[in-house]
């Protein structure tokens, strides 16, 4: 086979849901059941050396090496928190962009991993150190499937047994975390394919085998594709990242709420088909003078109770050349208790990692040392 006519050249194997491996092994005029064989190797054993792929015919190999490199991130950076044993590390695409994620061992004793969707962001959000970065491109959806990969190895490598897989498997998926959110760089809604091709593997049970409740993205308010998600992934939960309770002051933190104001995006969270298990949370920075005050706290009670939403109120995290502030401690507890008093399911959540870099985007900009 001449290597113009060879199928696999620059596929990108590892972005493929089940599916779509199949189909293009089936055009490639291979059996179906090697390309089950290769997405075992790929989301279950988290092999990326093809040498190492022995159940496959080594002409198949030979051929599939024309591929795309496996190795679609590497780390150039880890760091730990000695405050809570958080791990973030940076990881190069294979252009040279760093992106994050971060590992965190939670209270309740399970780990939740915080995965990036993009390099950097164009949603120009004022006070995230994220959208500041100078590159802004989509990640596939085998650099996020990656993330998740690296996190199961450096577990399983530590010898942690976090999840369990079905089936009492044994390998690096038995490492893999309990929970993952979308909560590092970039707007998961803003590469919504590459998302749900990504969520599609982590969630396929022949691959990492997620259940989807136990995953959630959040999203500033791309509202035209909270419906897609949700109709291709019914039960992953929804974190939307309110942070203003009017439009005047929304609109001069998050560009996004010019096109799609408050109320559009509340209407669009209510019209979502019924479902009990997806849950809805809000995600509040509190930003010094900005948005923390009583009043801040009524509106952002009822529109929680409007929408059976739990609210995560999370201190801002302070980085260099930011032009906000946390507010002070009673300040901050004020408003917890105003918003708990008018109704509001709210916790207070302190950004893991505040002494390695905790603001989201903030260390991918630093170099590495
Ligand atoms: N783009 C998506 C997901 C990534 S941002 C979104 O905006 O929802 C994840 C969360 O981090 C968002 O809720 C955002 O408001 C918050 N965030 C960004 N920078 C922050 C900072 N410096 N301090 C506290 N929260 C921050
Ligand atoms: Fe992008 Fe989210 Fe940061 Fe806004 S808060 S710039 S949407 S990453």
């Amino acid at each position: 086979m001449t290597e113009q006519a060879n199928p696999f050249l620059n596929a990108d194997l590892l972005s493929l849901p089940r599916p779509a491996l199949k189909a293009l092994f089936q055009a490639a005029g291979e059996p179906g059941f090697r390309s089950e064989q290769l997405f075992r190797w790929l989301h279950v054993r988290l092999e990326r050396d093809w040498a190492r792929m022995t159940d496959l015919p080594a002409g198949l190999r030979t051929k599939l090496q024309a591929a795309r490199t496996l190795a679609v991130l590497t780390p150039t950076l880890e760091r730990v928190s000695a405050l809570d044993a958080s791990q973030k590390i940076v990881l190069n695409t294979d252009d040279g962009h760093a992106i994050e994620t971060v590992i965190m061992p939670m209270e309740s004793g399970h780990v939740t991993q915080c995965l990036s969707s993009q390099v950097g962001c164009k949603m120009g959000c004022d006070f995230c150190a994220t959208a500041r970065l100078p590159v802004r491109q989509n990640l596939s959806a085998g650099q996020i499937v990656e993330q998740v990969a690296y996190a199961c190895r450096v577990g399983f490598a530590l010898g942690l047994r976090r999840g369990g897989v079905a089936g009492g498997e044994e390998g690096p998926l038995s490492a893999r975390p309990h929970n993952l959110v979308f909560m590092g760089m970039g707007e998961p809604l803003d590469n919504l394919q590459a998302l749900i091709d990504a969520l599609d593997i982590l969630c396929d049970p022949k691959g990492f085998d997620f259940s989807p409740r136990r995953i959630t993205v959040s999203t500033s308010g791309v509202a035209k594709n909270v419906a897609k998600l949700a109709a291709a992934h019914p039960n992953v939960n929804l974190a939307w990242s309110l942070t203003a309770t009017t439009d005047d002051v929304r609109d001069r933190l998050m560009p996004v709420n010019r096109g799609v104001p408050i109320r559009k995006m509340v209407d669009v969270l209510l019209e979502l088909p019924q479902n009990a298990h997806r849950k809805i949370t809000f995600e509040y920075a509190l930003l010094k003078g900005v948005n923390d005050t009583e009043d801040d706290a009524r509106r952002l009670a009822s529109m929680a109770r409007e929408l059976n939403a739990h609210v995560n109120a999370i201190p801002f995290n302070a980085w260099p050349g930011a032009d906000y502030q946390r507010p002070e401690r009673v300040v901050i507890q004020r408003f917890v208790d105003v918003a708990r008093r008018a109704g509001a399911s709210i916790t207070l959540r302190e950004s893991k990692g505040q002494d390695i870099g905790a603001a989201c985007g903030q260390l991918a900009g630093e170099k590495p040392v």
